[in-house]
């Protein structure tokens, strides 16, 4: 039903697109997005958007799944952690890329549709959780890298104690349509903020659903 062809053609988009990185690029062109949507929006699963998962909630755009993922392995991290499983995907396309993912998600049933997908395509190294991830998973801390896949009008404080000495969060911060996907890197007690480019992003919600 997804051709190769199909495929090649995101991976040669995301190219152009500026997305570098050969093994990011891999991992674009082999993990089947279309296991990731309804089936009644498979047909898309290979077009350059943003498709929604229900709960009124979205798989984003492969674009941003891309750039964000070359953002958190620059200091080729080993252990992560995700906030906003959603359908999983971005999950999957760094979990063969790092040694460990972790991931939460607040809303129950699009956790429970995450994990069977990660089981199904034997994904080993994703553990999920039904949790609010403003206060990030701190069990497993420190991070080499957080990234978050909802956008916050604030940084919050949990996610950057749970930084390693040199760990990145990737986040979108700002309301609506005035967001932009931000770099922190920790130096030691040091944090530095770099913003990069605007995006779109489902808020970032407090409690669980
Ligand atoms: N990374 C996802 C994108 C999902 S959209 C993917 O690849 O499909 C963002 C997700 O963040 C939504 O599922 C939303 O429910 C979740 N979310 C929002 N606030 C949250 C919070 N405080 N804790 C955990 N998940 C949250």
């Amino acid at each position: 039903m997804t051709s190769q062809r199909t495929r090649d053609r995101l991976v040669m988009r995301l190219r152009e697109g500026g997305i570098q990185n050969q093994d990011v690029l891999d991992m674009m062109r082999d993990t089947p997005r279309h296991l990731f949507v309804d089936e009644a929006l498979a047909s898309r699963a290979y077009e350059d958007t943003a498709l929604p998962i229900g709960y009124n909630q979205t798989i984003s755009q492969p674009y941003i799944v891309a750039a964000m993922t070359e953002l958190v392995i620059v200091n080729r991290p080993r252990k992560v952690l995700e906030v906003g499983t959603g359908s999983g995907y971005q999950a999957a396309i760094l979990s063969g890329l790092v040694d460990k993912i972790y991931t939460v998600e607040r809303i129950e049933p699009l956790l429970t549709l995450a994990r069977q997908r990660f089981r199904q395509l034997g994904l080993r190294n994703i553990r999920a959780a039904h949790n609010d991830g403003t206060v990030g998973w701190p069990d497993f801390s420190p991070y080499d890298a957080i990234i978050v896949t909802a956008a916050s009008e604030n940084i919050p404080d949990a996610l950057l104690h749970q930084l390693a000495a040199n760990g990145r969060l990737i986040i979108p911060v700002g309301l609506r349509d005035k967001q932009l996907l931000t770099v922190i890197t920790r130096n030691g007690d040091v944090f530095e903020q770099e913003d990069l480019d605007p995006v779109t992003f489902v808020p970032l919600l407090k409690g669980e659903a």
